[in-house]
């Protein structure tokens, strides 16, 4: 690949994610110089999920790194120029934009998109920071092989949390599950499935209110919302799944958020700055899915392309 800092890129897209490998694919088959810079490796949090059963035409369920690995072949095979880690820290607005890079390079292109995800929302109770990584993951296919025959517990009621917990009795003995409500918040076939496992047992209105262990998770204290009763329980680890954070701490100020971070745009994925669109988990909407960011993604490419089409002869590209 030639130098892609002295490039004039016609689209750059931040976040290769299923949106933004979508994108890819959409925007150079239609002939677009296209630029994907990922900070991390590519495929974004659906290469954490080891089984995907929703993913339209795959009767079969499909494990998140292989969908995303052919995904990636297929936009790459259209002329898809990836760079892997290589974190975008800022996004200036002047003929066009450049996107400043935490190594210092600066790309130049005339169109954004931007889809960059979420990142999960971390435990914050004592004993959390300290045995991160200790006993504490966020991760469950790649860390749960590690608590063979161990009890483990799963925070959280939505479909992450759901999924992992499923997940995760392949290996461990017992799967706790501490919700904070009385009922789940997760898509009624993984509630289903979960209830039906013997190794899963729910602790219904309770949350954490601290990580036990020195030096590795050696059990958790539980809170019951409705009475403050306090309770220890022995596992070995711990499974986060509260929610997300979005990735747009670098766009402030730059394009609209909501309150929380999500980037707000209009049925045409436009953000409240002309040339930059927005697709996936990163946007402000209800239905976080990998299809869902994939038709997101493609539209952001061909209003780009739009975009780009009016505004010829007034920028750099
Ligand atoms: P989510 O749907 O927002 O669920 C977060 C869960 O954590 C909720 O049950 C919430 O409780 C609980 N929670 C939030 N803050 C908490 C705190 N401080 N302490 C204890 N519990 C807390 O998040 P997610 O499950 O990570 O999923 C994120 C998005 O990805 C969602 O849109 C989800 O549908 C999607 N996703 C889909 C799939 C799939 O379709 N197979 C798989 C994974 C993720 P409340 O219910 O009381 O609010």
């Amino acid at each position: 690949m030639s130098d892609p800092v002295k490039e004039n890129w016609e689209l750059i897209i931040i976040g290769g994610g299923p949106a933004g490998l979508a994108a890819g694919l959409y925007a150079t088959r239609s002939g677009m110089k296209t630029l994907l810079v990922e900070g991390a490796s590519t495929g974004g949090q659906a290469v954490k999920t080891d089984r995907i059963e929703n993913y339209p035409g795959h009767p079969d369920p499909i494990s998140g790194p292989e969908l995303m690995e052919r995904l990636k072949k297929q936009s790459e095979g259209f002329g898809l120029k990836i760079m892997e880690f290589n974190k975008v820290v800022s996004v200036q607005s002047d003929d066009g934009f450049r996107v400043n890079l935490e190594n210092g390079n600066t790309f130049r292109t005339g169109s954004l998109i931007v889809s960059t995800g979420s990142e999960y929302r971390e435990l914050e109770v004592p004993g959390a920071q300290e045995l991160k990584g200790r006993g504490i993951s966020y991760c469950a296919t790649c860390d749960g092989p590690f608590f063979r025959d161990k009890p483990v517990l799963v925070v959280g009621g939505g479909n992450a949390a759901i999924e992992e917990a499923i997940y995760l009795t392949r290996f461990a003995s017992t799967v706790y599950i501490a919700h904070r409500r009385d009922r789940l918040r997760a898509d009624k076939v993984l509630q289903d499935h979960a209830f039906k496992e013997k190794k899963i047992k729910m602790l219904w209105n309770s949350v954490v209110s601290e990580i036990l262990g020195s030096g590795k998770v050696e059990g958790v204290v539980l809170e019951d919302v409705n009475t403050k009763e306090r309770s220890e329980i022995e596992v070995s680890g711990v499974f986060v799944y509260i929610g997300t954070v979005p990735n747009t701490g670098f766009l402030k100020g730059i394009v609209e958020l909501d309150e929380k971070g999500y980037i707000i745009t209009d049925l045409q994925m436009a953000t409240s700055r002309p040339g930059i669109f927005a697709a996936g988990d990163c946007r402000h909407k209800k239905l976080r899915q990998i299809v869902t960011a994939v038709g997101e993604g493609a539209t952001a490419a061909m209003m780009a392309y739009d975009y780009l089409q009016r505004i010829k002869g007034t920028q750099y590209i």
